[in-house]
């Protein structure tokens, strides 16, 4: 062995308990009782009340480079996942440029990536009109599938479809058995309204994106992927609403899934204060009653998964000075704070350790076939683990955050939950506040 990790509460796909597991070239050669170990190897102890739980996988990451690296870049991307407990992340095909809706795009993306990155790295690729023959290519290199957005992206460069484009790229993903994730907003619902208040007013911000446009554009991507065969999965759900069409579609043998965002889980509507841009996303974060729906979408596995959606920008972007919430950029930082915040959300609703392995880490390495390497304690897993306090408390600090831009809606929240050791294939990547100085990250294709 080259490295035991043991402690009280480690946390297995179907148990949770005192145990050591044993590391070998980077793999998880076994899982023992907790005084099963020869001692011939390093070992390294969890502290008594702390959580070993898999590395968390993050599936919705936007990296932003090449291109947009004042955003944020690969380097600063991958040292916040990694003080956060992530291991794995998979960045979108969106916000750099060029976007990754081409072979070659996808190869410059790859250039810009490798060698930079603290932790593992996979890639979706995009489905833009008319980029159909483009798709089979970039799978074949290597992206785990492919995201599109049925609203304007926010940029340029990645042009949103109708369902005339999905209609041409369904059939084509599905003979690849590619996974087509959707940014699910349709335009009619938010064209027709058109709110009254002040634009620095969280509420009329809310109201120009109405639940409607997320539930009538799921109801569409459950017709089409019923019609194509293709696999689909909602991103960034906020609409409870939509729970019951998914839960529906799902029982009547729909492939299709979700996925919500700690933001929608933590925030509600009510709160946010005027002029406080850096609560903006789309869609939004809606009231109270709905972010309680979420928690029940994700109890009855409604909802897969719970990610990040890390989406930031330079300070500047914000308009913090007109706090103008339909001008500024829409987006949240929270690439290293997703383990607290669900923690903190969770645990006063009542959920395990493992309900929270499940949505952090199982699902999210499942939706992208990394379910065998990723995601798990188990035997022949990479050794991707983390190792945090569940009982501390903290205030954030943005300043502290180590996202290229420290914006963020969670500064001063008092969260519980800290992340004190990260291990990338068994080696130790963070420990308590230090990041290792090499880059040992791999691109995942
Ligand atoms: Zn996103």
């Amino acid at each position: 062995m080259d490295l035991v990790i043991r402690g009280r509460n480690v946390v297995l796909p179907d148990a949770i308990g005192a145990r050591s597991i044993h590391v070998r070239d980077g793999v998880i050669a076994s899982v023992r009782d907790y005084d099963d170990f020869d001692g011939d190897c390093e070992l390294i102890e969890a502290e008594e009340n702390s959580v070993v739980m898999p590395g968390l996988v993050d599936t919705h990451v936007h990296v932003n480079s090449p291109g947009r690296t004042e955003w944020e870049g690969f380097q600063s991307a991958t040292a916040a996942a990694a003080a956060g407990g992530t291991t794995t992340l998979i960045d979108m095909p969106l916000n750099s440029i060029p976007a990754t809706t081409t072979l070659a795009a996808f190869r410059t993306k790859l250039d810009e990536a490798s060698g930079k990155c603290f932790i593992d790295v996979g890639f979706w690729g995009g489905v833009v009109p008319g980029n159909t023959r483009e798709l089979a290519p970039m799978l074949e290199a290597g992206v785990v599938g492919f995201k599109c957005f049925l609203v304007p992206s926010g940029v340029d460069e990645f042009q949103h479809v109708t369902e005339d484009d999905l209609r041409e790229a369904m059939p084509e993903l599905a003979r690849l058995d590619a996974l087509l994730i959707v940014h699910a907003e349709l335009p009619g619902p938010i064209d027709c309204c058109s709110p009254t208040g002040s634009s620095s007013d969280y509420q009329t911000f809310l109201d120009s994106r109405p639940r409607a446009a997320e539930n009538e554009a799921v109801e569409l991507m459950v017709r089409l992927s019923r019609e194509f065969g293709t696999r689909v999965h909602i991103v960034h759900l906020s609409s409870s609403d939509a729970i019951g069409t998914l839960r529906e579609a799902r029982a009547d043998g729909v492939a299709i899934s979700a996925e919500t965002c700690p933001h929608y889980l933590h925030f509600v509507a009510e709160d946010v204060p005027s002029r406080a841009t850096e609560f903006k996303c789309c869609p939004p974060i809606r009231e109270r009653a709905n972010r309680e729906g979420l928690w029940d979408g994700l109890a009855e596995g409604t909802i897969d998964m719970i990610v990040s959606d890390h989406s930031p920008c330079p300070v500047e972007m914000k308009l913090r000075e007109s706090g103008d919430f339909f001008a500024a950029w829409g987006g949240i930082s929270s690439l290293q704070l997703r383990l607290p915040v669900v923690w903190t959300e969770a645990q006063r609703r009542g959920y395990s350790f493992q309900d929270l392995a499940t949505w952090l880490c199982q699902n999210p390495a499942r939706q992208v076939n990394l379910e065998s390497r990723k995601g798990s304690i188990a035997v022949g897993h990479d050794a991707d683990l983390v190792i945090w306090d569940p009982h501390r408390e903290f205030t954030v600090k943005a300043a502290a955050l180590r996202h290229r831009n420290k914006i963020t809606p969670y500064e001063g929240e008092q969260l519980t939950g800290v992340v004190q050791k990260t291990f990338l294939r068994g080696k130790k990547i963070y420990d308590d506040g230090q990041l290792t100085p090499q880059s040992m990250g791999l691109m995942l294709v």
